[in-house]
């Protein structure tokens, strides 16, 4: 991608270096919020229910004290890249929602090293990168990327700007209800049921991603030749799940779903060809058609 020179978003929480990743803006946590969770299991072996099972505050004891914290070369250009993409999504989500005459209001986004408490609960890195709807946070640990660099083989920029735009993509849904109307609604579905609901939930979130990318290049001429090639083939390979934390603070495991590879790429390209919100239903089709 070509960034150069490009605004940097303000709209950023950087908890690197605090050993609990506590900040005044979580505080208040446990309220049973749902948390969207872009989990590559098999990227970094870790387990989804880590994410919620509250031993990460008690292990470091959530004092929040900042320490003498120097990023590397590499992480800080990651961060800056972060930024670069985040100001870029306000851009382009600001004109969309103009033009259904609505307001956009940007998320925060939190960097962390290790483990965060969000208004969703603790994660740890392991999570991955994820999306709480309570606080209205992306949560990313900037080691992620490095970890999709060893097992992506490709430092394509593009493809971590397709993962903060599908995080992103979910905060879009919060704004215009679609997050938390599906979210209601599994609380009161099958297992079976509340499962593809959440596959409609991800894989419009990859429509998202792709909308988004659709008006950055208008906007900024900003792709490179392979730079699509490698955001799809990342949605090719990894599977993004949610977790829903219960009002009683007990995580629903079997309800870990995501769609299949192909319908990933599909609903990326669909999201990047078409640059039109009217075409990202995936509520309404049939759900073998998706
Ligand atoms: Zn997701």
């Amino acid at each position: 991608m070509r960034l150069n020179g490009r605004r940097q978003s303000s709209n950023i929480d950087d908890r690197r270096g605090q050993r609990s990743g506590f900040s005044a803006k979580a505080g208040g946590l446990g309220i049973g919020g749902l948390i969207i969770v872009g989990i590559i299991t098999w990227l970094t072996g870790g387990n989804p229910l880590d994410v919620l099972n509250g031993s990460v505050s008690s292990a470091l004891g959530g004092s929040g004290t900042t320490e003498e914290y120097v990023p590397t070369a590499q992480e800080e250009e990651l961060a800056q890249f972060s930024r670069q993409i985040l100001a870029s999504t306000e851009d382009v989500w600001t004109e969309e929602f103009n033009k259904m005459g609505l307001t956009y209001e940007p998320p925060t986004l939190v960097l962390f090293n290790d483990a965060v408490q969000s208004g969703c609960g603790n994660a740890t890195a392991s999570t991955g990168p994820f999306y709480c709807s309570a606080d209205e946070c992306l949560y990313i640990d900037l080691s992620f990327f490095s970890q999709m660099r060893q097992n992506l083989g490709s430092d394509g920029d593009f493809a971590y700007a397709y993962v903060i735009a599908h995080e992103v993509g979910h905060h879009v849904q919060h704004l215009l209800g679609t997050l938390d109307k599906a979210h209601s609604q599994m609380s009161r579905m099958s297992e079976t049921d509340a499962n593809k609901e959440s596959v409609r939930i991800e894989l419009q979130a990859d429509f998202l991603a792709g909308v988004w990318g659709h008006h950055e290049n208008r906007m900024f001429n900003s792709l490179e030749e392979g730079d699509l090639e490698e955001a799809i083939s990342t949605a090719s390979v990894i599977g993004d799940d949610y977790l829903q934390k219960k009002a009683q603070g007990y995580v629903v495991p079997d309800a870990f779903n995501h769609g299949r590879s192909d319908q990933r790429m599909r609903w990326l390209k669909k999201g990047l060809q078409s640059g039109d919100l009217a075409d990202g239903d995936t509520f309404t089709p049939s759900y073998s058609s998706l």
